[in-house]
C-alpha cells in the first residue's frame, strides 16, 4: 500500500519537434491542453530518454524500460511479447514471430508491406484460419493468429528440438541488431529467406521451419477466396506473411508487487502492451477501443481510470492516439488528437481527483516526429504532479517548457521508483 495512489499515463509517440505550419511549435505545444497544463503548473516537468540517449525505441522495449525494467537485462525480442499479448502460448524454446500480411508478386517481390493498409479484420481472420488449417510443418506445430488490421503473430514449436530465436528477419525492411530490429533507410524489395544468425541446430531448424511456413502459407493465401474477391474489387491481395523479430522465450519480469510492494492495474489496448502489463503482474481494467470513435473511447478510459483507482495502488494507462499521426506526418491531426485526449480523458480526471492525494505522471514511450514519420531518439516530455512536490512554475506541458524543468533529463527506468517514492511521502 502506498500513501498516495499513482496514475501513470503514457501517450504513445507524443514527443515531437517544432513544426513550421504550427508556427514553430510542436503538436503538443500547439494543442490547447488546459488540463495537462494545469498538471504541469502544479507539479514538476522534465525530459526523459525512455531507453537511453541516442536510442530510437520501438514501443515494446520502451514500455518495459519506462516501467522500470532495464532492456539489456530483460528484453527477449518483440515476437514473444506480441504473441503472448495476442493470447498465444509462448513456451521456452519455441520460435515466436511478429508478422504482417503483405502483398507480393509471383517472385516474392513485395508490392505492399501492409496489403494497402485496408485488410479488414474479418478478411484477415479468415485468411489466418485457412493458414492454421491447411499448412502442415514436419515434426512441428504452430499457432498463427491475426491481431489487428494487417498484423499477426506466429509461434512454432518443434516436436523434437528446442528452437532458437536467432533467426534473421524475412521482412527486408528491418535488420536485426541483437534482439532488436532497426528499420532500414533503403530496404530491399524482395522477401528474404529465413537464415540462422548462429551456427546451432536450434537456429537452423527454426529457419527451415519458417521457410516451410512461408512457402506453404503463400500457396494457401494466393488461392484463397478472400483474395480472389479483393482482386476482383481492385484491392491488393493479402497473399504473404512477412515475419520478423523472432524470439524463443518471454522476458522474466519480477512483478510490481515483488519489486515495489504495490498493486498496479493497467488500461491498455495494443496486444504488446497487454502482454507486458500481464508479465509484470498488473491487473487488467477492460476498456473500449479508441480506434473507431476516439471521442467516446477516451471518455470511457477516463471513467475506467477513475473506477480503477479504487481497486489498485496505481494504474498504468497507455493511450495510443498521437503515434499514428506522427507516422503519417500529420502535425495538425496530431495536435487535434492531443486536444481530444486532454478534454475527454484528462478533463474528467483532473476535475475528479484531489491532487494532493495522488501522484500523476504524464509522458510518452518515445517521440514520433511528424518531420521524419518514424520513432526518433528525441527525449520525451514528462510531467509529475503530486502533493509531495513544490510547483516549479511551468507554464504549460510541452517539449521546450519541459527542457527547462526541475526534473532535468531522466532515463526511463528511473521513473517508476521516483513515483513510488513520491507516493510514499
Ligand atoms: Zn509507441
Ligand atoms: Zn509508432
Amino acid at each position: 500500500m502506498t500513501r498516495r495512489k499513482i496514475l501513470y499515463v503514457v501517450l504513445d509517440g507524443l514527443g515531437d519537434r517544432p513544426v513550421a505550419s504550427l508556427g514553430g511549435k510542436t503538436p503538443l505545444e500547439a494543442a490547447d491542453t488546459p488540463f495537462m497544463d494545469e498538471l504541469a503548473q502544479k507539479g514538476e516537468t522534465g525530459l526523459m530518454d525512455t531507453i537511453g540517449p541516442g536510442i530510437a525505441p520501438e514501443s515494446d522495449a520502451a514500455v518495459m524500460s519506462i516501467l522500470g525494467y532495464e532492456v539489456e537485462e530483460y528484453y527477449t525480442g518483440r515476437g514473444p511479447l506480441e504473441s503472448f499479448g495476442a493470447g498465444l502460448e509462448v513456451p521456452e524454446g519455441c520460435l515466436a514471430w511478429r508478422c504482417n500480411f503483405a502483398t507480393v508478386d509471383e517472385d516474392w517481390k513485395i508490392v505492399d508491406r501492409r496489403v494497402g493498409r485496408n485488410l479488414a479484420d474479418e478478411e484477415a481472420g479468415e485468411l489466418a484460419a485457412a493458414v492454421q488449417e491447411q499448412v502442415e510443418l514436419p515434426a512441428a506445430t504452430f499457432d498463427f493468429k491475426h491481431t489487428l488490421g494487417h498484423r499477426a503473430c506466429l509461434v512454432i514449436q518443434s516436436l523434437q528440438h528446442r528452437l532458437s530465436g536467432d533467426v534473421d528477419n524475412c521482412d527486408p525492411a528491418y535488420a536485426r541488431h541483437g534482439v532488436f530490429s532497426v528499420a532500414l533507410e533503403n530496404p530491399g524489395d524482395r522477401v528474404v529467406e529465413a537464415k540462422p544468425l548462429k551456427d546451432s541446430v536450434s537456429a537452423r531448424i527454426g529457419a527451415e521451419l519458417t521457410n516451410d511456413f512461408m512457402r506453404q502459407s503463400y500457396e494457401v493465401l494466393e488461392r484463397h477466396p478472400v483474395n480472389q474477391r479483393r482482386r476482383a474489387a481492385n484491392k491488393m491481395p493479402g497473399n504473404f506473411i512477412l515475419v520478423r523479430d523472432a524470439g524463443d522465450s518471454l522476458p522474466r519480469l519480477p512483478s510490481f508487487q515483488q519489486r515495489y510492494g504495490t498493486t498496479f492495474g493497467s488500461l491498455v489496448e495494443m496486444p504488446v502492451e497487454v502482454g507486458i502489463a500481464r508479465l509484470t503482474g498488473m491487473g487488467e481494467v477492460p476498456v473500449m477501443s479508441t480506434g473507431a470513435d476516439p471521442e467516446r473511447g477516451f471518455a470511457d478510459w477516463a471513467d475506467k481510470t477513475l473506477a480503477g483507482l479504487d481497486h489498485f495502488d496505481g494504474l498504468y494507462v497507455h493511450l495510443k492516439g498521437p503515434d499514428v499521426f506522427g507516422h503519417d506526418g500529420d502535425a495538425q491531426g496530431k495536435a487535434r488528437n492531443i486536444e481530444l485526449i486532454d478534454s475527454r480523458y484528462f478533463g474528467p480526471i483532473v476535475k475528479a481527483l484531489t491532487l494532493p492525494d495522488f501522484v500523476i505522471a504524464v509522458t510518452a514511450d518515445h517521440s514520433t516526429p511528424c518531420e521524419i514519420k518514424a520513432h526518433s531518439a528525441d527525449p520525451v516530455p514528462l510531467l509529475i504532479s503530486s502533493g509531495g512536490l513544490e510547483p516549479e512554475g511551468a507554464l504549460q506541458f510541452g517539449e521546450s517548457e519541459c527542457a527547462k524543468g526541475q526534473l532535468g533529463r531522466r532515463r526511463g527506468p528511473e521513473l517508476v521508483p521516483k513515483l513510488i517514492e513520491l507516493a510514499n511521502t
